[in-house]
């Protein structure tokens, strides 16, 4: 079972290459719920979304979020009524949080809705959500606000600086069913490259989940989300010095740190053209190698794929926790 812990659109893109060669059964996806918020009077899980609409081919190509041939006449008659429009909802998109909605209400736990509704789209894979309790993520920003992280970002643009990160909920959530037994079981455990303050950093909050990442005996791979000093896409340039880590591919493993120093990570991936870089990540403790992490294409995420497997599973016997002394 190969697990990979996971934000939106980063993990999605490489998710496509890992479908194309591992059988999707054979893969569990831990997805933050960080970002989820409730608008409208529906709950909305971004993260999750995005993979599903990936997987199922329904993303918006150019967008690579939200529907593809999307229409928004229900935004349209909300600005009408005086709403603002702040947080896109696209009519197609707002069919799935309607349904979501109503299975939460009815008493379903989120992971069982989203195993409905990765079901619908015909996934195979397994899409959990880390808990299935409340965990959001807070932007404390430097002139003194506590925002939603979706507030930050999409509402305010990440414009304002921010002082410090919330994951509020986190240290009483609970591993959502089947989350703590896949990680634990993991032939490999993947880090997508995802943002890692607000992507990763809000799953591996939940205890639950740190004490399991902590004991499984599949290596920990991943794979950096910076390539040349720069974000492919996304705001982590405006979070990773908040937490105090450099914005390149050895500060975010040395953010994430090596296991065997009580961090994240048994090895690391960078883009090939941060090559020069290797030599600072073993110096942290971890594996590392370089290889071509912009997906792309298709088989570019596949490639990068296998290698990821390849580190995965280069792991001498003698050297597990828990293996022969
Ligand atoms: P979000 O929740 O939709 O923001 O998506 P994620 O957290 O999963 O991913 C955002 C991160 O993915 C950003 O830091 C991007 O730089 C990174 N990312 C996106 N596409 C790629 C890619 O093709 N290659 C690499 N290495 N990183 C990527
Ligand atoms: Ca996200």
């Amino acid at each position: 079972m190969v697990v990979v812990l996971a934000g939106g659109v980063g993990a999605a893109r490489f998710l496509r290459g890992l479908t194309a060669v591992v059988a999707p059964e054979d893969i569990t996806v831990i997805v933050n719920v960080g970002d989820d918020l409730e608008l409208h009077g529906l709950r909305i899980c971004p993260d999750l979304d995005s993979i599903t609409y990936w997987l199922a081919g329904l993303v918006h190509p150019e967008q690579q979020w939200g529907r593809a041939d999307e229409r928004f006449t229900v935004r349209d008659e909300l600005i009408r009524l005086g709403h603002e429009p702040w947080f896109t909802l696209g009519d197609r998109d707002l069919a799935l949080h309607v349904h979501r909605t109503a299975l939460l209400r009815e008493g379903m736990a989120l992971s069982a809705v989203t195993a409905d509704v990765t079901r619908r789209h015909g996934l195979t894979l397994r899409l959990l959500p880390v808990t299935d309790d409340r965990l959001e993520t807070r932007i404390h920003t430097v002139d003194g606000r506590d925002l939603h992280f979706q507030q930050w970002w999409v509402g305010e643009r990440a414009v304002p600086d921010v002082a410090r990160v919330e994951y509020r909920g986190a240290q009483a959530a609970r591993a959502a069913p089947g989350v703590v037994e896949a990680i634990v079981d993991a032939d490999v455990v993947i880090v997508a490259p995802s943002n890692p303050v607000v992507s990763v950093a809000p799953i591996t909050a939940v205890p639950a989940v740190a004490a399991a990442l902590a004991s499984t005996a599949a290596r920990v791979v991943g794979v950096s989300p910076i390539v040349g000093g720069r974000v492919v896409r996304g705001m982590a340039h405006r979070l990773l010095p908040a937490v105090g880590a450099d914005v390149d591919a050895t500060g975010v493993a040395a953010w994430y740190g090596a296991r065997s120093s009580g961090g994240l990570l048994d090895a690391w991936i960078v883009d090939s053209v941060d090559a020069g870089a290797l030599p600072d990540v073993r110096a942290l403790g971890m594996t590392a190698s370089a290889t071509d992490t912009l997906m792309d294409d298709p088989d570019i995420a596949a490639a990068l794929a296998r290698t990821v497997l390849g580190l995965g599973h280069a792991w001498p016997q003698d050297d597990r926790p828990g293996g022969p002394a």
